[in-house]
């Protein structure tokens, strides 16, 4: 096999385009019935095949043996010319990142006024990323796309349509707009498969989900590092090669990870995470192998099922169900996918990592909550309707003796309708933390909501008026009837282990306050230790400290709603931030390469991507 399978599986067909066979089906029709249009614009991610398509459209324009059916022969002179990108006089290929300026588009228009070489030729332009383009190289190309001269078709390719449409939206209407299908992991599997059936190459079906996850929408990708593992020399393309050259992790570490987390033992983390790190693990991968494990055990535990899965990892998620309710693992997905865009631009992977587990492992855990709600009567005589907080059921008049933990009440969004009384609330500061679960609702989990025991206690009063204003005659007294909704929901006692788990509420709390630079820089700490009321955060650099240094204000406010006895915040610089394993893990080859191939050829891209910071990972 000594050519590379991504060149040598390229499409030369209309038929051959994998996935995108809405556009390939409408342009054939469309040179079938001679209604090609002058220009399109073929909009999708990077790796979904536009300069394919691009090139086999110009094929078949241009085809020397015409076949009925318009698809291109794939084998003519001139289909090989096009299919190779090799310089023909009427195909030409042109990158707009090194050629984007008003120059290069009035070259570009000259050269169009000639007519194509033959009768039966069409002159074909394919500006690729053509997002790159400027305002001025638009506004020369758009005379010609107006008014062009007789077979002449230009076909514009971008992973960014919404840049041209900023520079110059007139374009388009007047072209004809294509949008491009990101390929599934299955998509991409699917093919692989039928490649390597016709190499004769024999693949594990796990290996050939673990190269599509790992190509994450581009065919491209998935034959390029298809290529990687055959290069090895086995002949076979097996579960263990591909995660020899990806470097991805063994899914029982995986596994290993989860089942700390499922036993709440918080401080194996630390001792796991750092020997993953002398393992030279790449924690951008970890963190996707536990966000796909996590997504594994939720189906698993809603009685579906994950085909991204390996075997090995199905089997045990499912021999694990019910470590978890599907609450949690929608909490802890949840608090991994908003960690995942600091992640990846993070120097401070471990760290980062290694918190978000003991976060996982520290969470209140609704399966608790429920085992108490389970335990408690479900009153038939209630009369608040289907969201009447349970703990109007849970305490029929002279039950005022049950223990604290028993009055612990589903989320704040239930208990909302019976405080209705009490507007006052809502101007509170207190009351913030509280609004949450309106927007977000996975991230504010039901069991922080339970009552603390102090707060219970004092609640025994409040029953009867929020369900029943006529039996007690406290209920006419305005005052307690504004607080009691909210200090229940709120301040519990500092600790440290309370605090990790609502680390979230505090950083949304900050958010809300109109702080959004402290907010995202807590997000990216850890509060450490709790001292006589004294909240230690650590912090990975020197901007996120003297950006919670200059926002401990906000941050003293919003611990103050959840929390009593909070004193002061101070920021933390771990000593000796350890900087070697990081450096091994960011140099991980897979990400390297990957990113070599990604801007391969487009400096301007590159630098645009950098100076922007686009959704290249995307
Ligand atoms: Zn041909």
């Amino acid at each position: 096999m000594s050519l590379a399978l991504a060149r040598k599986y390229r499409p030369r067909r209309f038929a051959d385009v994998a996935v995108q066979t809405h556009v390939a089906t409408t342009l054939r029709s469309a040179i079938e019935h001679d209604r090609v249009a002058q220009a399109y614009l073929f909009c999708g991610p990077r790796g979904t095949g536009k300069t394919t398509l691009a090139r086999v459209l110009a094929m078949a324009l241009n085809c020397e043996k015409r076949r009925k059916d318009r698809e291109p022969c794939g084998k003519c002179l001139s289909c090989e010319r096009i299919w190779a990108g090799s310089t023909s006089l009427d195909v030409v290929e042109i990158d707009a990142a090194s050629n984007r300026g008003v120059d290069d588009a009035r070259d570009l228009r000259e050269r169009a006024m000639y007519a194509p070489t033959g009768d039966d030729r069409y002159k074909v332009y394919i500006i690729d990323e053509a997002h790159m383009l400027t305002k001025e190289a638009w506004n020369a190309l758009l005379k010609i796309i107006e008014e062009p001269p007789p077979r002449v078709v230009f076909v514009f390719a971008t992973t960014e349509p919404q840049r041209i449409a900023n520079a110059a939206a007139p374009i388009f209407s007047r072209v004809q707009r294509f949008d491009l299908r990101r390929m599934s992991p299955a998509d991409v599997r699917e093919r692989l498969a039928i490649v390597l059936e016709s190499e004769k190459v024999t693949a594990e079906p796990e290996a050939l989900a673990m190269l599509a996850r790992a190509a994450d929408g581009s065919m491209r990708d998935a034959l390029s590092l298809t290529d990687q593992v055959l290069s090895l020399g086995t002949g076979a393309v097996t579960e263990a090669l591909v995660r020899e050259t990806l470097g991805l992790v063994h899914d029982d570490e995986i596994l290993a990870l989860l089942s700390i987390v499922a036993e709440r033992r918080a401080a194996d983390v630390f001792t796991e995470v750092a020997r993953l790190a002398d393992q030279g693990a790449d924690f951008a991968l970890m963190l996707a192998g536990v966000t796909d494990a996590l997504r594994g055990e939720l189906a698993i535990a809603l009685g579906g099922t994950v085909s991204d899965l390996s075997e090995r990892t199905r089997k045990a998620l499912v021999e694990a169900k019910g470590r978890f309710s599907p609450g949690d693992v929608l909490r802890m997905l949840n608090m991994a996918v908003e960690l995942e865009p600091h992640f990846k631009r993070s120097g401070q992977q471990q760290l980062l990592f290694e918190t978000l587990l003991v976060r996982f492992a520290l969470l209140d855990r609704t399966m608790d909550l429920e085992a108490v709600l389970r335990g408690l009567p479900t009153g038939g005589h209630d009369s608040g309707g289907p969201i009447a907080p349970s703990r109007e059921r849970a305490e029929p008049p002279g039950s005022s003796a049950e223990s604290p933990s028993q009055r612990a009440i589903p989320p704040a969004p239930e208990a909302k309708p019976a405080s209705k009384p009490a507007s006052k609330p809502a101007s509170k500061p207190a009351s913030k933390p509280a609004s949450k679960p309106a927007s977000t609702p996975a991230s504010t989990p039901a069991s922080k909501r339970a009552r603390p025991p102090e707060s219970a206690a004092g609640s025994g009063s409040d029953r009867p008026r929020l369900r029943d204003s006529g039996r007690v005659s406290e209920a006419v007294t305005p005052a307690p009837i504004a607080d009691a909704p909210i200090v229940p929901l709120a301040a519990q006692p500092l600790d440290i282990n309370r605090l990790a788990a609502r680390w979230d509420d505090v950083v949304e709390a900050v958010r809300l306050a109109g702080r959004g630079v402290v907010a995202s820089s807590l997000a990216e700490s850890t509060p450490t230790a709790v001292s006589n009321g004294v909240v230690t955060v650590q912090v990975a650099s020197e901007t996120l400290a003297s950006a919670i240094d200059n926002g401990t204000d906000a941050v003293l406010a919003a611990l103050r709603t959840l929390f009593t006895g909070v004193q002061q915040v101070v920021t933390a610089r771990p000593e000796g931030v350890p900087a070697a394993p990081m450096k091994r893990m960011t140099e991980t080859e897979v990400i390297a390469n990957r990113v070599a191939t990604l801007r391969k050829g487009a400096p301007l891209l590159d630098a645009a991507f950098d100076a922007l910071d686009l959704r290249l990972i995307d």
